[in-house]
């Protein structure tokens, strides 16, 4: 790392917390370090959901930002307390907070660069990451200085990384075309995508068609949540708009009938459509009713090019070695599955070729299932 003051800001993972799991939960911890050593490709996490609560804290407290706790061991418990709710709605309450939090360059980057380290550090070898500029707009930061802010961050760590940037879908479609356009003016720079986050209901892709059209044309990736929270159709849907890739899209396992189920896995699979999901998330959100009956396995013995990500370290209290774990023991993915989900991801990423080569290479010759 090159920048002093960033240095000074940004803490090392909190080895004191990793040290208590490990002398409380020995067999576990074991099993989880066999999780961590693998070779893994991240390739949906929210950086405003993935702050350490330390640094959650710290911001705030530097803003004087009122804050539910005084330390950050209460502090991440009451975001996943809030996470846990069952619905997509109040998940997406706590990122009121950490949005605030992030509302300078410096904390962006930071946010950003630990974010970067941690999934290094959690044997990550290649990771993209997320977040919408335009929110910060309203604590008077401009998308271009969030963008710039975040790309020399995720710059500053040694892990494989870029950047995708969301339209929020409740936004106005010119508001969602403006973060377009914002994605497609850093391209060339760290930015290798364009997504539509935010509440599903009410908010169906197509009303952000241009958005997706502005991104694609400019050569951008194209992901889109869809069928988490709504139906399954809108995957599809955001399909035909132009994206390769889905956030969760789990509902595609929910049609109303076998011919329907039918049809829309041989579209997707035809469409060679990529699914980022987040199974933890989604039992958080209420989108799945617990791992064990998640539809991820089902998922994948449909054939579908399928990937397991974080989505929100922070709300949702997990790191990509725990959610591969958690999938495996809960959900029955063996380690064989999961290596080759690990491949799709490699396979799917919005990064360069040689990135990609690498870290399947990284994933053939490292992953020990
Ligand atoms: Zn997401």
């Amino acid at each position: 790392m090159n920048h002093p003051h960033l240095r000074q800001l940004i803490d090392m993972p909190n080895l004191a917390e990793r040290s208590t799991i490990q002398s409380e939960k020995y067999s576990m911890t074991t099993h989880s370090l066999y999780w961590q050593q693998l070779p893994k490709v991240l390739l949906h996490e929210h950086l405003d959901g993935g702050l350490r609560p330390q640094t959650l804290l710290a911001l705030c407290q530097e803003r004087n930002l009122a804050v539910p706790a005084s330390d950050a061991a209460t502090l991440a418990a009451w975001m996943q307390a809030n996470a846990n709710s069952g619905s997509l709605e109040r998940y997406l309450l706590g990122f009121g907070l950490t949005v605030a939090a992030m509302a300078s360059a410096e904390a962006c980057a930071r946010v950003a660069y630990e974010a970067a380290e941690d999934a290094r550090l959690d044997g990550c070898v290649l990771a993209e990451f997320r977040m919408a500029p335009l929110l910060l707009e309203a604590y008077g930061m401009s998308g271009e200085a969030v963008v710039e802010a975040l790309l020399a961050g995720l710059a500053l760590s040694n892990l494989p990384c870029g950047l995708i940037v969301c339209g929020m879908k409740m936004d106005s479609p010119e508001e969602t075309v403006r973060a377009a356009q914002l994605a497609a003016r850093y391209q060339n720079q760290g930015v290798i995508g364009f997504d539509l986050a935010g509440p599903e209901r009410g908010f169906p892709p197509a009303l952000h068609a241009r958005a997706i059209a502005t991104a694609r044309d400019a050569g951008l990736g194209i992901t889109c949540h869809a069928g988490e929270a709504d139906v399954g159709s809108r995957v599809l849907e955001a399909a035909a708009l132009g994206a390769t890739r889905i956030g969760h899209g789990i509902k595609i396992m929910d049609a109303a009938n076998t011919a329907q189920q039918s049809e829309w896995l041989d579209q997707a699979r035809g469409l060679g459509l990529h699914f980022e999901v987040c199974p933890t998330s989604n039992v958080h959100t209420g989108a799945a009713i617990s791992l064990a009956t998640h539809p991820l396995h089902a998922m994948i013995a449909a054939g579908l090019s399928v990937s397991c990500s974080t989505d929100n370290r922070l709300m949702s209290g997990v790191t990509m070695s725990h959610e591969l774990q958690a999938v495996h023991t809960e959900n029955g993915v063996s380690p064989a599955q999961l290596k080759v989900l690990m491949q799709a991801a490699a396979g799917a990423t919005f990064m360069s070729a040689s990135v990609r080569d690498q870290a399947l290479q990284e994933i053939n010759h490292r992953w020990e299932s």
